[in-house]
Order: structure tokens, then C-alpha cells, then sequence
């Protein structure tokens, strides 16, 4: 997509920490983290939220799920704790319209989610 800043750090037209890649998901960390740990995880697909998701993307979905728990485990948060949050449309606070999720570690989050 054009315009679109995560299919940019996708095609390497921007720079990023990558800490994992294969055919249809990327892994890199937030530019502005808000924990020690605070990577995002990323369909090679554009879709622009979770609200764009169909039957045809169960597959990479359930390959992120599997590798943010590899990823939290590389990380050293798999027995600490982390979160997972997919921030949706406006009143989620989804800045980037690329579906991601977030991986969030390294310090106790407290209970606030809303
Ligand atoms: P959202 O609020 O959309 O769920 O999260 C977007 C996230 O993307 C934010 O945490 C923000 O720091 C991160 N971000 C925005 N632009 C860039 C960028 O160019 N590179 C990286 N690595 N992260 C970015
Ligand atoms: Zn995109």
C-alpha cells in the first residue's frame, strides 16, 4: 500500500530493528517503546486492521500467535509476563493503519487496559 509506513519498513524502503522475518510476517522493535521489551509483529499483507481480517488469513494469524510466544520466550519475558494488544480503529488508539501487534514485556503493565 502506498503511503503506508509498516508496508515501507516491509519492502526496506524504511529502516528497522528487525528480530525476525520469513515469508509473510515481520518482527521488529517500536520505535518508541514503552517497555523493555516492546516488539511489533506484523502481516507482510497489507491489512489495514483487524476489521479487514477473513477466512483466508487464519493461517498467518495463528503463525503470529505462535511466534510472539517464541518471541517473548527469546526475549526473557515468557515467565515474567507480557501483553499482546492489537489496537483497533480510532477508539482502540490504532495509529498505524497496518495491523500489528504489539509485544510488551520487561515490567510488571499493572491491570489498565481501557
Ligand atoms: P498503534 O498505536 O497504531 O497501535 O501503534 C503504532 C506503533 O508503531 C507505536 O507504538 C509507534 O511507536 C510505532 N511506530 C510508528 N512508526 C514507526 C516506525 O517508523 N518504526 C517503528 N519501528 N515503529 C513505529
Ligand atoms: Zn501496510
Amino acid at each position: 500500500m502506498d503511503n503506508c509506513i509498516f508496508c515501507k519498513i516491509v519492502n526496506k524502503e524504511i529502516p528497522s530493528a528487525i528480530v525476525f522475518e520469513n515469508e509473510d510476517i515481520l518482527c521488529f522493535k517500536d520505535i518508541n517503546p514503552v517497555a523493555p521489551v516492546h516488539i511489533l509483529v506484523i502481516p507482510k499483507k497489507h491489512l489495514t486492521s483487524l476489521n479487514d481480517l477473513t477466512e483466508d488469513d487464519m493461517a498467518v494469524t495463528g503463525r503470529i500467535f505462535v511466534l510472539i510466544k517464541q518471541l517473548a520466550a527469546e526475549s526473557g519475558v515468557a515467565e515474567s509476563g507480557y501483553r499482546v494488544v492489537v489496537n483497533c480503529g480510532p477508539d482502540g488508539g490504532q495509529e498505524v493503519g497496518h495491523l500489528h501487534y504489539h509485544l510488551i514485556g520487561g515490567k510488571p503493565l499493572g491491570k489498565k487496559i481501557g
